[in-house]
């Protein structure tokens, strides 16, 4: 039998005529939550992005259904604990945008030691301010990553390609992993008094919640560079802009932030710091992965 699958936000059409090949799959995008309430209990899986808001209601009128597939990483919008009362699976796939959240690491990173940013706007206002735009290399620098899950080793692999030093702290890794990828294993205070940039790629938890506050930021080197492409919250926003602002650390690239979109622009206002609004994943790549991986996890369910 194959199975019905509903899916009701957009994911990329190569990720629908996967699904088309072992099921039957309709599509229905922004559809409303009464209607999605009386059609979900004909179909067996349900594939959504953020749009779609999967309450208790439509968990609990869905008879047929054993599991969701979130495109994406957050769970914010689906009733997680409805789901496990009523024994459906949910899966997503946070795995899909490594390689593009590990780029603009990379990406914004040299923009702002190289000052491309500022000169590029330079140019456009019809100046040519070449003594204006002095930079670093990353060669020989001190690379401090700070969670050394999936983006950060793939952060760790880049970084070795610039010749870069690579410092690495995450209780959850092994001595193996630290020999695996040629990195030096650290705890959280040397690394932060070591690194001339650090980089941070844990996720947003009540332990890495300010994670990087004012006694952590006290101890970088006045010369380093922060990086948060992680998780608005794990680094105190208020204590950075404080740092920034007295130039106690060079300065700051974000792209996500403790409010989103943000009602303080303060802080991403300052000239030391390069702000991005939140598109780690913003790449085709990364959206056309996240459709597959959730189709391929629902054909593996069904399996
Ligand atoms: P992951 O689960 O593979 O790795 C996270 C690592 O953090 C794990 O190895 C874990 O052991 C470590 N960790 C947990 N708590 C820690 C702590 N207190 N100190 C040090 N390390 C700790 O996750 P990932 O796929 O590498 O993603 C990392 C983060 O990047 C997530 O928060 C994710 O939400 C974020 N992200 C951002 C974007 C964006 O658009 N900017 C896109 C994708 C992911």
């Amino acid at each position: 039998m194959r199975p019905k699958i509903l899916i009701t936000d957009r994911i990329h059409e190569c990720a629908v005529e996967e699904a088309k090949k072992f099921a039957d799959v309709d599509l229905r995008y922004g559809i409303s939550q009464d209607e999605l309430i009386e059609l979900i209990k004909d179909y067996d899986a349900l594939i959504v992005r953020s749009g779609t808001k999967v309450t208790r209601e439509i968990i609990e009128r869905a008879e047929n259904l054993k599991i969701i597939g979130r495109a994406g990483v957050g769970l914010d919008n689906i009733d997680v604990k409805a789901a496990e009362e009523n024994k459906i699976k949910i899966v997503n796939s946070p795995e899909a945008s490594t390689i593009s959240v590990a780029e603009l690491v990379f990406g914004s990173l040299i923009s702002f030691i190289r000052n491309i940013h500022k000169a590029n706007e330079s140019m456009k206002r019809g100046k040519w301010e070449r003594e204006k735009f002095m930079g670093n290399e990353l060669y020989g620098k001190t690379l401090g990553i700070i969670g050394f899950g999936r983006i950060g080793r793939e952060v760790a692999m880049r970084a070795r390609a610039f010749g870069m030093k690579i410092l690495a702290y995450d209780p959850g890794i092994t001595v193996e992993d630290a020999r695996e990828f040629n990195i030096e294993y650290s705890d959280l205070e040397n690394l932060l008094r070591n690194s001339d940039i650090i980089t941070l790629h844990v996720p947003l938890t009540d332990e890495t919640e300010n994670m990087i506050d004012k006694r952590e930021l006290e101890l970088m080197k006045r010369d380093s560079i922060l990086i948060n492409i992680a998780r608005g919250g794990v680094v105190n926003e208020d204590a950075l802009y404080e740092f920034l602002k007295e130039k106690k650390i060079r300065g700051a690239i974000l792209d996500v932030y403790s409010e989103e979109p943000p009602r303080d622009y303060r802080l991403i206002k300052l000239d030391n710091v390069l702000a991005t609004p939140h598109i780690g994943a913003s790449t085709d790549e990364a959206q056309i992965n996240a459709g597959l991986v959730i189709v391929e996890k629902i054909r593996n369910f069904f399996r």
